[in-house]
């Protein structure tokens, strides 16, 4: 790997907080409470976003990664530590963090494409219905879907209604974009090509993105920074500079020895305390 340094962000840094960070996972703990048990799902993990990061969450099935990005998005509170925005407390659900998810029917299916990006601008109050359909238009037409505008989900192929999520996620200029697992239902092909128009349109766009995965390769490619998570629960392992890869650099040796290293840590996993514990 070419550097291993933490970098911290370079450009638009927000008045909010002194350390510059748009975006702080400061030691956050997050578990799951039954009447019989808790289930810890990460433990204190920390990590900072800065301004047009393309921060990648990259660990197992299991290790806390949706349950990390439901704490950000603010649906869920962490038992120990603090996410902040802007250097605010993050205790609710607000339009200026958006999700993306793997599910190809996050799109309500009786709603056009046009009705489905407008709807978050609508319903948030954000825009009027002329500025909304300009709004909605303008991102349909960046992720290559302007002549879709009026069919129906259904009509569309899974990497076009992938498409359409991000478009209405970009269209609310949310302060990060939050993506689970977003292309790890499509077949190999069309996630390589996602994979691409998703670093064209962050070159045009320059927004903010936490984008989760457990596939080494899409971390590579996706991220300039990688935070690497061990398994159930989640801690952090290691943070790991990919800015020097793309989707030419796949299949280099560079790359490949950078995909071992990482392949490495994730599975050299160190003995873990236990996961789960009764209530007392
Ligand atoms: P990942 O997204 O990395 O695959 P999750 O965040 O979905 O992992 O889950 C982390 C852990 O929390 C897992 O062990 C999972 O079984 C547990 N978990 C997830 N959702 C719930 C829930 N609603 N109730 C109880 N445990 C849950
Ligand atoms: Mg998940």
């Amino acid at each position: 790997m070419a550097r291993q340094s933490r970098i911290h962000g370079v450009s638009g840094r927000d008045a909010g907080d002194p350390t510059g960070a748009l975006l702080q996972v400061d030691n956050v703990s997050l578990e799951y409470r039954t009447p019989e048990r808790v289930v810890r799902a990460t433990h204190r993990v920390s990590f900072d976003l800065h301004e047009a990061d393309r921060f990648v969450l990259l660990g197992p099935s299991g290790c806390g990664k949706s349950t990390l990005l439901k704490a950000i998005g603010g649906f869920i509170a962490p038992v120990e530590g603090e996410i902040r925005l802007d250097g605010h407390r993050v205790t609710a659900p607000g339009p200026d963090r958006i999700v993306v998810f793997q599910e190809f029917d996050q799109l309500p299916p009786w709603k056009t494409v046009m009705q489905n990006v407008m709807f978050p601008l609508l319903a948030s109050r954000t825009l009027g219905r002329k500025e909304a359909a300009e709004r909605a238009l303008h991102y349909l037409d960046k992720v290559g879907l302007a002549a879709f505008a009026d069919v129906h989900p259904h009509q569309l192929s899974g990497g076009m209604k992938q498409r359409v999520a991000i478009a209405r996620a970009l269209a609310m200029q949310p302060r990060v974009l939050l993506m689970d697992e977003p292309f790890a239902a499509l077949d190999a092909l069309t996630r390589r090509k996602m994979q691409e128009e998703l670093l064209e349109l962050w070159d045009d766009v320059r927004f903010t993105l936490l984008f989760v995965t457990h596939s080494i390769e899409e971390a590579l490619v996706v991220g300039n920074r990688i935070a690497l998570l061990s398994p159930h629960p989640g801690r952090m392992r290691a943070e790991i500079n990919s800015h020097d890869f793309t989707l030419a650099s796949q299949g280099g040796v560079e790359f490949q020895a950078a995909a071992q290293r990482l392949h490495n840590m994730l599975f050299e996993a160190p003995v873990e305390p236990r996961q789960e514990r009764l209530v007392a």
